[in-house]
Order: C-alpha cells, then sequence, then structure tokens
C-alpha cells in the first residue's frame, strides 16, 4: 500500500530530485506494521557520475564562500529543521518505529547540530609562527574536499544532520547516502538544506545498493573524505576500500557498552535512569547501555528493581503517545537479538523475562538476562536491541578488567558516589567516551567517537569539525 509520505521518495542530484525513471526500487516498510509503504529509487551507476561531477563543481563554490555567511545558511537550515520538527518526526517514526517523542528529539537535537558548527567554524584558526630572522609559518586550515558520508538507520535524521552540518560549516561538498530503510525523513532534512540555501550540488542525496554506492564514491578521486557511521564489519570493508586513494576517514563503528554499577550508587535514582536508556530506541543505539555489571552486595536488588520495572514496560506502535519502545527497525534484528538470546540461555543464563520476538511488525519484549556467562555470544556481540545483561563483581579492579576485555571502546557508564571511584573509572575505562551518573554522552558540542574497533575520529565540538579540513603550513621567507 502506497501512503501520501511516499511523494518524498527521490534521490537529489546535480541540483534536481529524481524518481523513479526506470530506476530498480525496493520497498520502505513500517516496521510497526511490516507493511510496505513505498517503493524507494536507487541511484543508478551514471546518477553517481552525475553526483560526483556536480559535488566537484560544488566544493570548488563553497569552499570560496565567506563563512559568517555559511553559518547564516547553516542557521536558516536549523531554523527549518525546527519548524518542520512535527512532518520530519512523523516520517522517522513511520520508518523507524521509535516513539514519537523520542523522534521530535532527534529532530531539535539535529538542528543544534547545524547551529553550533555555524558558529564553530568561525573559530577554525590557524596559527603564526615568527623565526627570529623575519621568516613566518603559516599553518592554516583548509576544507578536506568533496566528502561521501554514510549513515545508518537508528537515528537517520541526527546521524545524517551531524555530518551535514560539520562538513558543510567546514567548507567541503557532501554526497550524502542514508540508509534505504528511512528515505523519506533523511530526504525532509535534506530539503531543509536546500531550502536553507545551501547550493544544489554543495549537498546531494543518493540511496542505492550500498556496496554499489561505497565503491562507486570511494572509487572517484574526487572524494576526500568518507565518514561512516554503523558496524564494525561495514566499517573495515569501507577502510580497505579507502586505502586505494588514501582517502581520509571518520568511523564511527559498534560497541558493547559496559555498566558498573557500584554498591555506594544512588540506588533508586540510578534504577530509574537504567531502565528507560537500555530500552530507548530499543536499544539500537551505538551507546546503548549493554553489559551491567553489578557489585555482588546490591545485585540481587538490582535484579529485582530492572526486572519490576520493566515489567509492563509501554510497548507499541511509535505512534501512539503512550508507546515508550517501538518495534525493532528491520526483520533482520528480531531474529539476530533472538539466537543471541537463546545461545545465552542454552549457555546458563538465565532468562527473567521477555526474549521473544512477536507481532507482524518487527517487535522484540524488553529482556533482562542475569548470571549470563562470559562464553555467551551475547557477552562478545553487540545486541542492539532491547536485551540487557548482568553479573556480578566484586572489586573495582575487577570490573575495570571486564570491562575492558573486549575489541570494542565507544562509551562505558559507571554509577558511583565515591570521587575516587569515579576518578579511577573515568581514567581506566578504555573507551572514547565514559558517563558517571549520567547516561548522556552524546551532544553537539563534545567529541563523539571510539577507540579500539570502534573507530577513530570524533562527531561533536571543535573536534568534530577538524575531521573535514586539512591542514597546510606555509614558509614564507
Ligand atoms: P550492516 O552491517 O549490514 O549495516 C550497517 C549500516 O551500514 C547500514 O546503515 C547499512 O546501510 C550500511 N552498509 C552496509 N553495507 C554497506 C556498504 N558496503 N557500504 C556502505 N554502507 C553500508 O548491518 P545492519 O543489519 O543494518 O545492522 C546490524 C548491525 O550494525 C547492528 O547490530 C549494529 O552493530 C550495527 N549498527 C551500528 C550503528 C551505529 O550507530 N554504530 C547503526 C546501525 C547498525
Amino acid at each position: 500500500m502506497t501512503v501520501a509520505y511516499a511523494d518524498d521518495l527521490k534521490l537529489f542530484v546535480n541540483g534536481s530530485w529524481r524518481t523513479g525513471e526506470g530506476r530498480d526500487e525496493q520497498p520502505v516498510v513500517n516496521p510497526a506494521t511490516g507493511k510496505a509503504m513505498a517503493e524507494l529509487p536507487l541511484a543508478t551507476e551514471a546518477d553517481l557520475q552525475e553526483a560526483l561531477a556536480a559535488s566537484q563543481k560544488g566544493f570548488d563554490h563553497w569552499r570560496t564562500v565567506d563563512v559568517n555567511e555559511r553559518a547564516a545558511i547553516l542557521h536558516k537550515v536549523a531554523d527549518l529543521l525546527r519548524e518542520r520538527t512535527e512532518h520530519i518526526a512523523t516520517l522517522l517514526t513511520l520508518e523507524q518505529g521509535k516513539p514519537i517523542g523520542e523522534a521530535r528529539g532527534e529532530v531539535v537535537s539535529s538542528a543544534a547540530m547545524f547551529d553550533y558548527f555555524a558558529e564553530e567554524a568561525k573559530r577554525a584558526y590557524g596559527r603564526v609562527l615568527v623565526r627570529p630572522s623575519g621568516q613566518r609559518v603559516m599553518v592554516i586550515k583548509q576544507p578536506v574536499g568533496p566528502v561521501a558520508s554514510f549513515t545508518p538507520w537508528n537515528f537517520p535524521v541526527y546521524l545524517m544532520s551531524k555530518k551535514l552540518a560539520a562538513a558543510l560549516a567546514a567548507g567541503c561538498s557532501v554526497i550524502a547516502k542514508p540508509p534505504e530503510e528511512t528515505p523519506a525523513c533523511t530526504s525532509a532534512v535534506m530539503q531543509c538544506v536546500i531550502d536553507g540555501g545551501v547550493p544544489a550540488n554543495v549537498a546531494q542525496l543518493v540511496y542505492g545498493v550500498p556496496d554499489m554506492v561505497s565503491r562507486t564514491l570511494i572509487a572517484s578521486p574526487t572524494i576526500r573524505k568518507v565518514s561512516f557511521t554503523g558496524s564494525v564489519p561495514v566499517g573495515k570493508h569501507l577502510m580497505r576500500l579507502c586505502a586505494d586513494g588514501v582517502k581520509r576517514m571518520t568511523m564511527e563503528l559498534g560497541g558493547h557498552a559496559p555498566v558498573l554499577i557500584f554498591d555506594d550508587c544512588d540506588f533508586e535514582k540510578t534504577m530509574d535512569m537504567v531502565v528507560p536508556q537500555k530500552f530507548r530506541n530499543a536499544g539500537q543505539v551505538c551507546v546503548s547501555p549493554t553489559r551491567f555489571y553489578v557489585q555482588a552486595s546490591i545485585y540481587d536488588r538490582f535484579v529485582e528493581g530492572f526486572t519490576a520495572r520493566m515489567k509492563g514496560y509501554p510497548v507499541g506502535n511509535g505512534m501512539d503517545a503512550a508507546t515508550k519502545m517501538g518495534p525493532l527497525a528491520n526483520p533482520r534484528r528480531p531474529s539476530a537479538i533472538g539466537a543471541l538470546v537463546q545461545d545465552a540461555v542454552a549457555k546458563g543464563a538465565t532468562l527473567k523475562g521477555g526474549g521473544e520476538a512477536y507481532g507482524e511488525g518487527f517487535f522484540f519484549q524488553p529482556t533482562l538476562l542475569t548470571d549470563v556467562p562470559l562464553n555467551a555470544d551475547i557477552m562478545s556481540q553487540e545486541p542492539f536491541g532491547p536485551v540487557a545483561v548482568t553479573r556480578p563483581f566484586e572489586t573495582l579492579d575487577e570490573v575495570l578488567e571486564q570491562a575492558n576485555r573486549l575489541p570494542f571502546g565507544l562509551a562505558a557508564y559507571a554509577f558511583t558516589t565515591n570521587l575516587h571511584t569515579a576518578n579511577a573509572v573515568g581514567d581506566g575505562l578504555d573507551t572514547g567516551m565514559v558517563g558517571i551518573n549520567s547516561f548522556t554522552v552524546s551532544t553537539h558540542d563534545a567529541p563523539f567517537g571510539g577507540v579500539k574497533e570502534s573507530g577513530f575520529g570524533s562527531e561533536g565540538g571543535p573536534e568534530g569539525l577538524d575531521g573535514y579540513f586539512v591542514t597546510k603550513a606555509i614558509h614564507q621567507a
């Protein structure tokens, strides 16, 4: 069934919106119903070559535009995103499933990204070294060049906006390939970018077969920077493609966030935060709290408190105002998560509630697994779903070792009122972000990024802008 929202399913290449016109198509499915809503046109090789040529032209122009003018345009984009929040949030919930309140929050946070980078670009200073001889060395920053950005379906509006805002602020042109699962909400973002005044060939939008699109764009000498958010295996694949052309990269890959809960934490306050955070966006969050290591003296209390809060958790269609957790985003997720739960139980974990996929859409019950053995797959594979796993611990050293045992290093959290413990976990957790008595680790003005196999490069903060510059040293006698 085609619904009115399908009017938005188009590519934006070289200044024009492109619909089907003989292109291959793929259905876009509402995850709350499992039903197709519309067909998405997929970019052809010719579309991509045209986009590449336009992107070079766009860059040659945009890099010369005064930073104050670029900033004014990006502020206008932010204003339009805020004005169109209801429209974009509705598309996002229909396509991705998250509760409409979370979708609204995602659009507003995206607007904040455009506002932030509009101003931060004005502070992208270089420096001058003055030699006794009078010689000067000027270190200047220049935009890296046309960018290819690849973003996933869990926060399609925010993650695309994050990359667009920083790259455009720095003076780069961008070919964005958001996920094929959620194309209408990301097209609506691109419409704000165009209506805000970003020239047509400076920002372009393609959907397609991901491997074909990324191979074609990355192989082109036009593209100088690749920014990817997604899974570790796809990130590694794109890094290999980038090696041939020695392209700059930002890689925001997966995580497996540990949560260290010490017996001196503010217990009830901690529990009230833990459960909604675990089930936010149905656990499909790269910084989602996953491995709950709980100090042995409060372990039983933790399991009891989590189970009680999880019971009757309002799961449903994201368009329903009462819903706190929607369906998973696509049919791959329920089966993948179900397999991880079964494996854990088979290896000795206790299922305290949930564990089942259900309904016509892609729903999965909020789930708690306790005493999960270390050899269970879920202790080392990112569940990316509404499943919490718990294990007791005794000492700080022991829990730090457990927390750092995986090859991932994106986010970690700790709950304690002891200053010494807070400092020790802040220093000792091997991740790009640490939340202490807080789950907020993603803001427009602070760096967001991982270490180890969770990737490299930061988004947000001055570091996020820096990723779209190259530095040049001009030695002048
Ligand atoms: P996937 O590995 O197939 O895809 C992950 C993302 O990469 C998707 O957005 C996809 O469109 C894109 N992609 C896939 N192949 C690509 C290619 N060759 N070139 C460019 N882009 C490509 O997995 P999936 O089934 O979509 O998601 C499963 C796993 O991905 C999750 O379990 C999670 O670990 C990870 N994931 C991470 C994030 C994140 O925010 N870091 C977001 C979404 C998915």
